[in-house]
């Protein structure tokens, strides 16, 4: 698996553009709102392959949203992108992991994402990615 972005929950995403862009030197390349999840969505490039995601959760129900609200603004979720999710989802139910969804739904950039419960690894959200062409 290769790790494809690391995930950010904000309170405020404009806000958060322009302290990344500080930070990374660079402007976000893409920006989405994401009707389904209720969330707003914006990378920045950190390489040849990884990203950096910030959402931002705009309605109460939105599940970024609430672990802003919660856990305050932060590290989220990490991202690996794979060749073939449906078989990956299967290796690591096998291998004992926990979802929180049953099949893979669609994400930001048109790319089917899949997540594992934090509590069966070890406290950070993984997100399984896979492109579609
Ligand atoms: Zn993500």
């Amino acid at each position: 698996m290769i790790l494809d972005h690391i995930g950010i929950a904000v309170k405020n995403i404009e806000n958060a553009k322009k302290m990344y862009t500080s930070i990374l030197h660079s402007s976000a390349y893409h920006e989405e709102y994401l009707e389904s999840q209720k969330v707003k969505v914006a990378f920045f490039k950190t390489g040849a392959n990884s990203k950096i995601e910030l959402l931002e959760g705009i309605d109460v129900d939105s599940l970024i949203y609430k672990f802003v609200e919660k856990k305050g603004e932060g590290i989220h979720h990490m991202a690996f992108l794979v060749k073939d999710i449906y078989a990956e989802i299967e290796r690591m139910k096998n291998e004992g992991f926990e979802t929180l969804q049953d099949k893979p739904k669609l994400g930001a950039a048109n790319k089917l994402v899949f997540f594992f419960h934090p509590k069966s690894t070890g406290g950070s959200l993984i997100e399984l990615c896979q492109k579609q062409d």
